[in-house]
């Protein structure tokens, strides 16, 4: 069992929000660091971000990314961050995407679904367990990973599925890494990685939701403004019959689309995709869609190489 140093990187969210009966208040790392009492490895604590983290701006995640980096840089062996739970399969992707790759320690995002005031708040658990977690040397080939409700789960196939439930968690495609407590052994197969690590992300990517009377005009008028597009369709990447012109057409005159399912879909019609033009998520929900086109329009200089990034990206691949 390691002792090493840990980071803590607080960042706001449920896990830290607390009722006192008339108001609430923001705790910080530090505050829900010192309530866990005696640790057996040394903690340090920074708080990178406050608030509700569906208004963490993917800039903003790029700085919780960062911290984590010095992190690791000034030598911890291991680092943790709490996060809101509504947008952290994104924060905990993006960390994977960037440092994935060079993971020398192990990087483990936790949160909670029920406030720090509540009865049955479940933070003080997830903390305590992924600082353990952290702690663990070899939990570092599996890229960053999140532990919540005693469950571990790979960063890029981090998924919430209920807004209320404690196991609201699952890995998709899964299955997850593991369980608190189980030897690490235990643990699946390594996830493989992409290998760059790129130092931007490029603003201008958009998001739609495609439905069957979506307007093909209002489509283009979206694009127009847009460097890259992440369409949400259903099923297995079924884009409404009404839109296929209109994607076809931006596709073909060079503009980045990716089309990613509702709910995730793991499998999907490869002829179709080409015919259009389009790349499928490859199982990646929409919002982490569209952080891996940012990170590979931000990362490569000609459109070829942004697309083979962007393959890597959401397809995991060790290398392209
Ligand atoms: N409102 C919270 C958030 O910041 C939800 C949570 O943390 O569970 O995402």
């Amino acid at each position: 069992m390691r002792t090493g140093r840990i980071h803590v990187v607080a960042t706001g969210g449920t896990i830290s929000s607390h009722f006192d009966g008339t108001k609430w208040a923001e705790l910080s790392g530090g505050d829900l660091v010192a309530e866990l009492g005696e640790l057996r490895a040394p903690v340090s604590v920074q708080d990178a971000a406050t608030g509700d983290s569906a208004s963490l701006t993917p800039p903003k995640m790029l700085e919780i990314v960062r911290a984590v980096e010095d992190a690791l840089g000034a030598g911890a062996d291991g680092v943790v961050v709490t996060h809101g739970t509504d947008t952290m399969d994104q924060a905990a992707y993006l960390a994977d995407l960037f440092l994935g790759p060079d993971l020398r320690a192990p990087v483990v995002f936790t949160g909670a679904m029920r406030p720090h005031s509540a009865q049955d708040s479940d933070g003080k658990a997830n903390l305590a367990a992924a600082i353990a977690l952290a702690g663990e040397p070899d939990i570092a080939r599996h890229g960053v990973v999140a532990v919540l409700n005693g469950a571990i789960h790979r960063a890029a196939e981090l998924a919430k599925v209920d807004a209320t439930r404690l196991d609201a968690f699952v890995s998709v495609p899964g299955p997850r890494l593991g369980r608190v407590g189980e030897p690490v052994a235990d643990f699946g197969e390594p996830l493989r990685r992409c290998w760059q690590t790129p130092s931007c992300l490029k603003g201008g990517v958009r998001l739609l939701a495609a439905y069957p009377e979506l307007e093909p005009e209002l489509v283009a008028q979206f694009a127009a403004s847009s460097r890259g597009l992440v369409i949400e369709v259903f099923g297995a990447l079924n884009l409404p019959s009404g839109l296929w012109e209109v994607v076809h057409r931006l596709a073909h005159e060079g503009l980045p689309v990716v089309l990613a399912g509702r709910p995730y879909a793991t499998g999907f019609n490869d002829e179709g995709l080409d015919f259009l033009g389009v790349v499928g998520s490859a199982g990646r929900s929409a919002m982490k869609a569209r952080l891996a086109l940012m990170a590979a329009l931000g990362s490569a200089s000609n459109r070829q190489g942004q697309m083979a990034l962007l393959e890597s990206y959401l397809k995991g691949a060790a290398d392209s």
